[in-house]
């Protein structure tokens, strides 16, 4: 390879004190064979703000024969069936569990978060493998009576486009790269250009098991992204992302019919009611506001507490969030890492500065930046505060958790409800019936009961509203990856 064009992938900030001949490369996976293209970039670790890795920047050309070579595998990965792909699924699982130390301190270094949940993330996709290459798909016979038959099939589409984002790269990946195989369909997925390095890996682990071409991963900028959703040999888009993002996406696959599934942000509402068992509730909330230093799509990002609860939650979040170790993802004992890119660093620091405006809020934990090199953001509470605010009203995706205070429960439904977003959402109380009730109140696609969190391959999970279009996991998710096709036979 003659002298390579070095861009910088994640961060428009990092400084370039390590040449790209020094970084480890990690190449795409294009017909079976992987390669570092023409063009490559790096990839900055946020915790040091250096550049650790260097991948393809994926060029029109790349991007070409990627897709011609998931075109020509389609014509045969169409006729396997459905127990074949299980056992390649399974196999292509197996492969990743034998390699995912490699994985998990990539993902450590390029996403920031710890090393334990780098390998608990690894360990999820591939449950979620197996999950999915486990459904049952079958024919649905719609009606059967002497003169006719109808029989509704599902037949695959060609070739899916799966676009994710950086937060669990893995994870998403792995959740679109079964479903789009196990459905009979070949894929070109692109990882968000902050995290191609542990997606990319699964593409090596991919090279070993899987027949060429069925999968191809290719790593580049935002434009690659726009390239492909807009190329007419697309036959779906699989997107997760931010909401203008999917517009965009929505815009492209307009021109051609693409199918698409959205999987966007969220602004999750959990509801605590004044008989909640706190000792079981406060540990899980709290998890599942901070988890990935808050950057999951369904993390509790509206926390609304009873009045008569409301300090005891307040007091027992801000102590679990002052006890937190933040630090490097590769350091042992680090139990939060950096958010995962300047840019996100830059608007959390700008919503605590809006939110340290608003009248009468109190930070009862963190809220202070710490000066050090990386993208830290202490896990941060702020009681007493309200809708109205852009804290309580947008998706921060990070560290910082408003606790709003409610006195009648339909109340709290309703101002839950009041957002553009409705991805998931959560009741807790020691009533099952009324926890039921008012999940079922809940405008969200995902209502929990005494939990708040999890999408596995089987359960479908999707949202309303501006969270997304469509859903993804489960057969109805695997439906999505297929098209209907009604068998009407007179006799
Ligand atoms: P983003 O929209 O900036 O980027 C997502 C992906 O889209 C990246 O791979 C990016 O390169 C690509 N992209 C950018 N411009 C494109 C274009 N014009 N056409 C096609 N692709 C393009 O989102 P992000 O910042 O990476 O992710 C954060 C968001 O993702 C949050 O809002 C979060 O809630 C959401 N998210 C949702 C889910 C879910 O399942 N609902 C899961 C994880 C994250």
């Amino acid at each position: 390879m003659g002298r390579s064009k070095l861009q910088e992938g994640g961060s428009t900030s990092a400084p370039d004190k390590v040449g790209s001949a020094d970084l480890p490369r990690y190449g795409q996976l294009i017909n079976g064979s992987l390669s570092m293209g023409s063009q490559q970039m790096h990839v900055v670790n946020p915790a040091t703000e250096l550049p650790f890795a260097s991948v393809p920047n994926s060029t029109k050309e790349d991007l070409d024969s990627a897709i011609s070579s998931a075109l020509r595998a389609f014509a045969g990965w169409r006729n396997t069936d459905f127990s074949d792909r299980r056992k390649i699924l399974d196999a292509f699982s197996s492969e990743i569990k034998g390699n995912d130390e490699e994985i998990a301190r990539a993902l450590t270094q390029e996403q920031g978060k710890p090393l334990a949940r780098a390998k608990a993330e690894i360990a999820n996709a591939c449950r979620s493998i197996e999950r999915i290459a486990a459904l049952e798909v079958h024919p649905q016979t719609l009606r059967e009576m002497e003169s006719e038959t109808v029989v509704l099939h599902y037949r695959p589409l060609g070739v899916v486009a799966g676009i994710t984002a950086w937060n669990v790269p893995v994870i998403l990946a792995a959740q679109k790269i079964a479903q789009a195989i196990y459905a009979g369909n070949t894929m070109v997925l692109k990882p968000s250009p902050y995290t191609p390095v542990a997606t990319l890996l699964l593409g090596k682990a991919a090279s070993a098991i899987l027949p060429k071409g069925v999968l191809n991963i290719i790593s580049g900028g935002n434009e690659l992204g726009a390239w492909l959703t807009s190329d007419p040999r697309i036959a779906k888009i699989s997107f997760t992302g931010s909401g203008p993002t999917g517009q965009a996406v929505m815009k492209s696959a307009a021109a051609n019919f693409t199918r698409i599934t959205l999987e966007l942000g969220g602004n999750d509402a959990a509801i605590v009611l004044p008989d909640a068992d706190l000792d079981n509730a406060v540990p899980k909330i709290f998890a599942s506001a901070f988890n990935n230093a808050g950057q999951i799509c369904m993390a509790i990002k509206r926390l609304y507490v009873h009045s008569d609860i409301y300090e005891e939650v307040v007091r027992r979040m801000a102590a679990m969030a002052e006890s937190v170790v933040l630090g490097d993802g590769l350091e042992a004992g680090t139990q939060m890492g950096p958010v995962q890119n300047r840019a996100q660093y830059e608007k959390l620091i700008g919503l605590l500065e809006d939110t340290r405006k608003v009248g009468g809020v109190r930070f009862v934990s963190g809220g202070v930046i710490p000066d050090r090199k990386g993208y830290f953001i202490p896990p941060t509470i702020v009681a007493d505060i309200a809708e109205g605010t852009r804290l309580v009203d947008e998706e921060p995706f990070g560290p910082i958790l408003p606790i709003i205070r409610f006195k009648d429960a339909e109340d709290a439904v309703r101002r839950a409800n009041a957002s553009e977003f409705g991805l998931s959402g959560s009741i807790w109380t020691a009533d099952p019936q009324l926890g039921r009730t008012l999940a079922s109140e809940l405008d969200v696609g995902t209502a929990w009961v005494n939990r708040h969190g999890g999408a596995d391959g089987q359960i479908p999970f999707g949202g309303t509203k501006s969270s997304g279009l469509g859903r993804e996991h489960g057969v109805i998710g695997l439906h999505n990856y297929m098209e209907p096709q009604v068998l009407h036979e007179s006799k």
